[in-house]
């Protein structure tokens, strides 16, 4: 996995699967992370109904190409509304998580897809079964905020 920018060496086979997701540690946490990118998305949400609606719009630091953020540790000095996924505040995201997102499947009671890296040993995995956002993103810059409603996407799953 050494093309992987998310760290999953030296971790306890299917470990997901033999703990709750409150007790994995740090570097199992991460290691969930499967690239998709969606979470990097801006997102309409409807003040009257709560729905939300996922747009095309990539946060200003998303690299398209990479499908990653392109400052990732020192996001919140640029993007300080970044939020840091934990167990603990999970459930007060999960209605806004990406469906395939490995946070909420864990939190859903649901399990991994073969896709993810953890499973398939690779990062292109993500990519090549079209659940990623990587080469499908317009850039913040690019679009003005009243036309956001403009790039609304179906979540690719
Ligand atoms: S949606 Fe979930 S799995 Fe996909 S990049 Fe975001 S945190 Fe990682
Ligand atoms: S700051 Fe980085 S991790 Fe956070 S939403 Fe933007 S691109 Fe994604």
């Amino acid at each position: 996995m050494s093309d992987d920018p998310i760290k999953r060496d030296g971790l306890s086979p299917r470990f997901w699967e033999k703990k709750h997701y409150s007790k994995l540690n740090k570097a199992e946490w991460e290691a969930l992370c499967d690239g998709c990118g969606k979470c990097c998305l801006n997102k309409l949400e409807d003040p009257d109904t709560g729905e939300v609606a996922l747009t095309r719009v990539a946060c200003r630091l998303f690299d398209d190409s990479t499908c990653r953020c392109s400052q990732y540790d020192i996001r919140h000095q640029f993007v300080p509304e970044c939020i840091v996924m934990t167990p603990q505040n999970i459930e007060e995201h999960a209605y806004w998580l990406p469906k395939t997102c490995a946070y909420y499947l864990l939190w859903s009671g649901q399990n991994l897809y073969d896709w993810h890296p953890l499973i398939s040993g690779t990062p292109e995995s993500v990519h090549d079964a079209g659940v990623s956002m990587r080469d499908a993103t317009v850039a913040e810059f690019e679009v003005d905020d009243d036309d956001w409603e403009n790039h609304i996407i179906d979540e690719p799953i």
